[in-house]
């Protein structure tokens, strides 16, 4: 679905979880003016059709009354003339009661995005999240009895967590039956509480290697419920590539992909230690099969040499084909060498 974003770096949000530095994932350091908000949609919207318009960034059900109003008024005009679909908002889950989501339904809102982060009481606790689990277990029947979609965050690797922390946080996600999830591997950035912690030794990052396993295993775990995962990975804005705010952390600009090609690297290993030399992938996945930078071609090569990898774009997506037969990706049972696991 087409998004037309708008960033409202922690506007609204009554606290500060130790990692946020919304202002600076975000690319923007103010709440854009409301009116500045319609021009642009409308420079946006030129020659198009269709989509939701969203708030991301802080709280929005935390803004005012009058600023939530002067944003989604912005949006009004577009919505009723039928020229985008909806609008989505983030929001803190214990901003979320009956009123706020009336209100939301009220203006047209169509997706809340809930920032879950984990449901372990130890990891909200030590992120200074302000709110528990039940917050998330009222709030999601709540946006579904108002009609609204739901999208739930979450953040393995926050302080306090761990590998079987992250999936049963997963679980739990899945159990609620979110439309779609966002997976962002914690990362420390430089002014946040969680720098002072990584600084002081008593945090330590995932390395990026075990996030992208560990967002592996998690995307089977979606494909199986089928719960769409609509993003992996903080975005690659400047601000992360420069060095200036990215301090430590398993960040990639194409953490997506890393993701994408471990689970193609798995099911292709287990085809390749089977003794098959020759494996067919759909054309269109063939860059996530043969891995970020030809990692996953490469690897193999060594370990099988003569193991060849064509492109079929006929085959079906999530799909392989070797003289064995043919198989789907997500057919491979998760294929984690000793010294991956967390
Ligand atoms: S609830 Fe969201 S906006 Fe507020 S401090 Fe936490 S991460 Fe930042």
């Amino acid at each position: 679905m087409r998004i037309y974003p708008f960033f409202i770096p922690h506007a609204g949000c009554p606290h500060r979880c130790i990692f946020c530095r919304q202002e600076k994932i975000s690319g923007r350091l103010f709440p854009p003016d409301p009116v500045a908000v319609g021009t642009q949609l409308e420079q946006m919207l030129t020659g198009r059709r269709g989509g939701e318009v969203a708030f991301y960034g802080g709280s929005f059900t935390s803004l005012s009354p009058a600023s939530q109003e002067a944003y989604l008024a912005a949006v009004v005009p577009s919505l009723s003339s039928g020229r985008v679909d909806g609008i989505r908002v983030s929001a803190r889950p214990d901003a979320l009661g009956e009123e706020q989501v009336a209100f939301l339904r009220e203006w047209g809102v169509t997706t809340v995005e809930i920032g879950v982060q984990s449901f372990a009481p130890e990891v909200l606790q030590r992120s200074e999240r302000g709110h528990g689990a039940e917050a998330v277990f009222s709030s999601v029947p709540r946006l579904r009895r108002a009609g609204l979609q739901v999208g739930l965050q979450l953040m393995p690797g926050l302080p306090g967590g761990d590998r079987a922390e992250a999936l049963r946080s997963l679980d739990a996600a899945l159990a609620l039956s979110p439309d779609f999830l966002r997976i962002y591997p914690t990362v420390v950035l430089r002014g946040t509480p969680l720098a002072n912690e990584y600084l002081a030794g008593r945090y330590r990052p995932w390395p990026l290697e075990l996030a992208v396993d560990l967002c592996a295993d998690m995307a089977r775990r979606c494909r199986h419920q089928n719960v769409p995962v609509i993003r992996w990975g903080l975005h690659n804005q400047p601000e992360l590539t420069n060095g200036a705010t990215l301090l430590a952390g398993p960040w990639h600009p194409a953490f997506g992909q890393l993701v994408r090609a471990r689970l193609w690297f798995r099911a292709l290993s287990v085809l390749a230690a089977q003794g098959e030399r020759e494996v067919t992938v759909p054309r269109v996945e063939f860059s996530d099969a043969q891995g970020h930078r030809c990692d996953n071609l490469r690897s193999l090569r060594e370990r099988y040499p003569g193991f060849v990898l064509f492109g079929d774009p006929n085959l079906e997506p999530h799909t392989l084909r070797s003289a064995a037969g043919q198989a789907s990706l997500w057919s491979f049972s998760a294929y984690s060498p000793e010294e991956l696991v967390i």
